[in-house]
């Protein structure tokens, strides 16, 4: 079997068993196991696959097909043009994302002091100090076992800033110029109906919002106006229909400012409030 032929296999099999974006995990996962990139692909297409290797990629098919998300079989994500290590303890980088973590950098001045709450992977934190490394970060986590992963993910970025584990401020002492955080916002009822890669392999925890999604903006939003410096930046990742939700209650508890930015579908994304200077 030559790789063209074991390729388009490859992608008429993850079809068939309903696996969105099956052309492109086809090819990303035959890259990986032959250890081979388009350029190799276009020039030796026609040649016989090796064994060994038709068989490994047989494996990783079996596994993509059964629904496990592609990042799980390769073991990371690329998120802000870095590569984050990831597995079933923390959620996997979603490219939205980057939308919060582009905001914060437009805020960001020398020497600030920036807090990440919920830090899973450590993605967005991580990001920050890359591209701007004079600035300090903090980040916490409840899970122990998120951090574990957001630690090896610092020093694969060169990029490391203090971990703390704990429920959202209960283990941040000092205050901050930027808050951010992308935290559960999924309503409990509504996870049932996500794509089996989330629901079934995703950590329940990076998920969860409760009742109504909202919970831990609610106290992040209490909780964060003594946390933050005059002229500071309290900010969030939401949910598309969030936005309005969130944005009141910021104002209500006395942010200045409050805005909701969207992202590239148009969709409400994130929200914004500063503190009074
Ligand atoms: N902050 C991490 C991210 O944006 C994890 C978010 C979460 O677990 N809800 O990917």
């Amino acid at each position: 079997m030559t790789y063209q032929e074991a390729l388009k296999q490859g992608e008429m099999f993850l079809k068939e068993n309903e696996v969105e974006d099956a052309k492109t995990d086809a090819w990303l996962l035959l890259a990986m196991i032959c250890g081979i990139d388009r350029n190799f692909y276009y020039l030796h297409m026609q040649e016989e696959i090796q064994g060994e290797q038709k068989e490994a990629y047989e494996n990783v098919l079996k596994r993509r097909a059964s629904h496990i998300p592609l990042q799980h079989i390769t073991g990371e994500q690329e998120f802000m043009g870095l590569s984050f290590l990831v597995n079933e303890d923390v959620l996997i980088p979603r490219q939205d994302t980057e939308i919060l973590v582009e905001e914060a950098l437009k805020r960001t001045k020398p020497g600030m002091r920036i807090l990440d709450l919920c830090t899973g992977s450590g993605c967005i934190i991580i990001s920050i100090l890359k591209n701007r490394p004079d600035l300090y970060g903090t980040a916490s986590d409840i899970s122990a076992a998120a951090l574990r992963v957001a630690e090896k993910n610092a020093k694969r970025n060169q990029a490391v800033p203090v971990f703390v584990q704990g429920d959202l401020f209960e283990p941040i002492k000092g205050t901050f110029d930027i808050i951010v955080s992308n935290p559960p916002y999924i309503p409990t009822a509504e996870i049932e109906t996500l794509m089996p890669e989330v629901k079934e392999h995703e950590p329940r925890l990076a998920l969860d919002g409760k009742e109504d999604g909202l919970v831990f903006y609610k106290r992040m939003i209490e909780e964060g106006y003594s946390y933050l410096n005059p002229g500071g930046y309290l900010m969030f990742e939401i949910g598309y229909d969030q936005g309005e939700e969130v944005s009141a209650r910021m104002e209500q508890a006395g942010y200045q400012g409050v805005k909701v930015i969207k992202d590239l579908a148009g969709l409400d994304r994130v929200v914004i409030g500063g503190k009074h200077v």
